[in-house]
Formats: structure tokens, sequence, C-alpha cells
């Protein structure tokens, strides 16, 4: 074997096709080793198409191959770029047009991405075989869409994805907010900074930043890639209000019956607070009865939450996603399953 981590793939697999794996993968080319496709492997180890996604995926679980994204002309297939998952959102919203057909104005969704593998130099000596997944129910498909919806991949990761600098960046905003500075209104601005600047890390979200009187932050939501699947931010519509509240009281039904006026005024159905403190049960039901009666979305973040996007890692956009299903659950207890939440 010349990858001996695939042996852990031996109790899953027929041994002779994890050897004739192993030995297909050592031997292709560096010039086309970035682009295995699952069809190709389909063909040379003369197995099912959802099993030869499943040997890749547990590759990449074994750190031996890692995802790439080849961008397709929707008009005649032809790859016009093969990117990396840091590349892929700017990319889509950067191609333009074909070099193949000449096609203009292209409109790139989830279902023109092709999902292939590319080989990855080191070989990791740690072997965690807990990372192999047991379900084997893929489908047929090697398209992004597809992807999402087999849950091999998550469109929050591939929207919210801080580089280091961003993320430093985030910590020196959060460790700002509540400190004393000359006048109250510097204080009331750390958390809307803190706040702005994480909206802005996600790529869908175009903020346009409609300041009135009265403190709002607007945050238009464009969403260029066309998401075939259900997906959460779809929901939240194209207009999202988002409000700081930084006084130490916890948003109240008053306070909530503000928000729904502006949502109101500004014809958007969705808005997020971002608090220090929890909301009242009474101002959750105001939230809850909105919800049922009219669709509008309006979901709060608090100060220990964001803690948890700055130093735990926790996805933005998976602690939204999370809030809305709490919110049309009408559940008291956060449902995500970040391990974050559990330590405490
Ligand atoms: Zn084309």
């Amino acid at each position: 074997m010349y990858y001996q981590t695939l042996l852990t793939l031996e109790k899953k697999y027929d041994k002779k096709i994890i050897e004739k794996y192993d030995s297909w993968l050592y031997n292709i080319p560096s010039r086309i080793s970035d682009r295995i496709s699952i069809a190709k492997a389909t063909n040379e180890l003369d197995i099912e198409f959802s099993m030869a996604k499943s040997i890749l995926e547990d590759s990449v679980s074994l750190d031996i191959l890692e995802r790439r994204y080849a961008i397709k002309c929707p008009e005649c297939n032809h790859v016009i770029k093969i990117v990396s998952i840091e590349d892929l959102y700017n990319e889509i919203n950067d191609i333009n047009n074909c070099d193949a057909c000449e096609f203009e104005n292209l409109e790139i969704t989830d279902e023109d991405i092709q999902i292939l593998y590319k080989k990855k130099k080191i070989e990791s000596d740690i072997i965690d075989s807990n990372n192999i997944k047991k379900n084997l129910s893929y489908t047929d498909t090697d398209s992004l869409r597809g992807f999402f919806e087999d849950k091999i991949l998550n469109p929050n990761d591939i929207f919210y994805r801080p580089t280091e600098e961003q993320k430093n960046d985030m910590i020196k905003l959060f460790e700002k907010i509540g400190q004393k500075e000359n006048n109250t209104t510097a204080l009331g601005n750390q958390l809307r900074d803190f706040t702005e600047y994480v909206l802005r890390i996600v790529k869908v979200f175009e903020s346009a930043n409609v300041r009135t009187e009265t403190n709002e932050i607007d945050c238009l939501v464009k969403n260029k890639l066309r998401i075939g699947i259900p997906y959460f931010l779809n929901e939240l519509g194209s207009l999202i209000i988002v409000e700081c509240k930084n006084e130490k009281s916890s948003p109240g039904n008053t306070y909530y019956h503000k928000i729904q006026g502006i949502l109101n005024i500004f014809k958007s159905k969705s808005g997020i607070i971002v608090a220090i403190k929890d909301p009242t049960k009474p101002a959750l039901k105001v939230a809850n009865a909105n919800y049922l009666m009219n669709g509008t979305i309006i979901v709060a973040i608090n100060y220990e939450e964001l803690r948890n996007v700055v130093y735990e890692n926790l996805n933005f956009l998976d602690l939204l996603e999370n809030k809305i299903i709490m919110l049309k659950t009408n559940a008291t207890t956060y449902l995500g399953d970040n391990k974050v939440f559990e330590k405490k």
C-alpha cells in the first residue's frame, strides 16, 4: 500500500477495491492530480458511482485528498475554472463569460459546480478512523447542489469563512465592547462596529448600510449564488434589519414591537437583534406570534453567543440558522449541534 491510512477503509469496502484504488491514486500524474472526478474513479475501479463518491469522501476525511470546485459554463458545460473553497464564492461572482462558447452574463448556480478532488502532497500520520462516515447512501451526482443535498457540504461553511486576519480584527473589535469611552455614543457604537464587521464577513451579505437617526443598521442581503436546495438565507428576504442593543437590560416585548414596526416601514420580513442579554420570555412570545401570524422572522443573538463566534470558531451562519429554527419551533434551548454550548 502506498497510502497506509487507506488500510482503515478495508473494514468498510472490499480489500481488493481499496488496493486497486491505492495504486491508481498513487500513479495519477501530478499535472492532472487536481482534477480527480468521481466518474473517473467509478470507471477506473469498476464500481458504483455512489461507492466511488464515498471512497473519495473518506479520503478527504483521511487527509489524502482535498475537494476542488470546477465552475462550469451553464451553456456549454466547459470547465471555466477550478478553485478552492476559499475562492469559490468570489470566482462565481467574477466570472461573467465563457471563453469556449463566448456566452456572456452567465448565471452560475450550485448545479454548475462540479466537485473534484486534488491529491494532497503530504500524507498525514494521524489516523483518525472516527472521521470515516458510515453513511453510504449518497446520490449519484457530483454537483455542488448534490453535495448540499447529501449534507456532505454545508452552504454556511462556504459563505462564512473568516480569514486569520479577519479573526484577529474580530477579536480587537469584540474586546472593545463595554470598555469606557469618552462619551456614551462611543459606547453604543462598539457593539454596532463589531456586528457590522461580522456581517461583512458573510459573503452573501452586501451591507448597504442605511443609517437613520434612530441607529438602525440596514443590510441589503443579495444572494448571488443561486441555491437550489431549501436554504435559510433565502427565507430571510432581500433586506434584513439588524439592530444592536448595547444596554445591559434584556430586549423586552416593547423592543420587539419597535423592531416589528421598523420591518413594516422597510417592507422587510426579517430582523436580527444583537444584544448583550437574552430577550425576555414575553418578547420571545411576541416573536413567535409574529412568525405564526405573518411569517416575520425576528431573532436575537446575545453577547455570549458572539463570544463563541469570536473565540470558539462558531460559524455565525450556523448560529443564525439555529436561532431561526428555535423561533419557528418555539424552543427555548439552543438546538445547534455545536458543542461549544454544551460546556456550560
Ligand atoms: Zn460556454
